[in-house]
C-alpha cells in the first residue's frame, strides 16, 4: 500500500515510513522526509478525500430536500 504525505509531498510504500517505538510498544509511523505523522494518508484515504472534493456540489444537492420538508 502506498502512502502519501500531504505536508511535504513524499510518497512511497509503508515499508519506507519512519518508525518509532512508543512506551506501549506500538510502532508509530511517520513521514521519513519531514517527520510528520498527521499528514500521512494511504491510498484509500486519499481516494476518499478526492471523492469528497469532487462530489461537494452533489452533497449540497442532497441536503437541500432536508432543509425544505414538504408539508402536504
Ligand atoms: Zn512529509
Amino acid at each position: 500500500m502506498e502512502y502519501v504525505c500531504a505536508n511535504c509531498g513524499w510518497e512511497g510504500p509503508k515499508a519506507k515510513l519512519g518508525k518509532s517505538l512508543t512506551l506501549l510498544g506500538v510502532k508509530d509511523e511517520f513521514c521519513p522526509t519531514c517527520g510528520k505523522e498527521d499528514f500521512l494518508v494511504n491510498d484509500t484515504e486519499l481516494e476518499e478525500i478526492v471523492f469528497h472534493q469532487t462530489t461537494g456540489e452533489g452533497t449540497c444537492l442532497l441536503l437541500r430536500p432536508l432543509n425544505n420538508p414538504t408539508n402536504s
